[in-house]
């Protein structure tokens, strides 16, 4: 089952529509057109078994194997039910409703006890398991109970500071950015990520900041950019070159991640 972030940080109620066995109703899951259409099998005398002796220079064997004209089952019918012909057991619709906690990842799974088909002639049903896939995210990737978005920000915008708003798994939030954030900065918002399954608390969002570059400029933007590239300020001092701490932190997360 297909679940985008939103419903697995929410949890969610799922409706399936399923085709499966289920009793037939005409017969009673007996297979048999009336209670006078079963008979004892005469192979096995209604024991459902057929005792085969064998003897080798070992000794004797004894062989015990389900009767095939009853299939086990020490009876037959004679005359088989017009609506599922002898099975017991129609193909139908139907609607099944599964509660998806909070929290669970691709590959999880859910079984849903004697949701699934019914076995031959009033046999108990057997399981539905609903196995979780996580939809890839248009601006959300997940890492653990952690999701990362990637922001892009305005030059302006990280030198001086300022209050954006971003998206978050159940709306928008605000996110305060520091006068001189850097581009690659991981900034951490608490518990706005996924909850953790069958336990208390959430992860966080980390925000990547990325800095936006215009690619078209007027004449005036043009000047006073480059007026700007010849204050002291603009270059980067020494080691403000390398990789900054948060850079190596994103990597160990990526590779936690995959
Ligand atoms: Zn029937
Ligand atoms: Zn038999």
């Amino acid at each position: 089952m297909k679940l985008p972030l939103e419903e697995i940080a929410s949890g969610v109620e799922k409706k399936l529509k399923i085709k499966k066995w289920k009793r037939c109703d005409a017969c009673g899951a007996t297979g048999a057109r009336s209670t006078g259409s079963m008979t004892t099998c005469p192979v096995c005398n209604g024991s459902g078994e057929i005792r085969q002796v064998s003897r080798s220079v070992f000794g004797q064997f004894v062989n015990i194997a389900a009767c095939q004209n009853c299939g086990g089952e020490g009876k037959v019918i004679k005359e088989p039910c017009q609506t599922c012909h002898g099975d017991g057991r129609v193909q139908g619709d139907a609607t099944i409703k599964v509660q998806i906690p909070a929290g669970v990842s691709e590959g999880n799974y859910i079984p849903l006890r004697g949701e699934g088909n019914v076995g031959k002639r009033g046999a108990p049903a057997g399981d539905i398991i609903v196995v979780i896939e996580e939809e890839p995210h248009p601006v959300f990737t997940r890492n653990g109970d952690d999701v990362v978005l990637d922001l892009l920000v305005s030059f302006p915008e990280a030198a001086t500071g300022g209050d954006i708003e971003v998206p978050t798994l159940t709306g928008r939030a605000r996110l305060k950015i520091d006068p001189g954030t850097q581009s690659g900065r991981i900034l951490r918002m608490r518990d706005k990520g996924i909850p953790h399954l069958n336990s208390f608390g959430r992860g966080d969002q980390l925000v990547r900041v990325n800095i936006w570059v215009p690619t078209s400029l007027s004449a005036r933007e043009k000047q006073a950019l480059k007026e700007m590239k010849e204050s002291e300020n603009f270059h980067p001092k020494e080691g403000d070159r390398s990789a900054n701490s948060e850079k190596s932190f994103f990597g160990r997360a990526k590779k936690s991640f995959s």
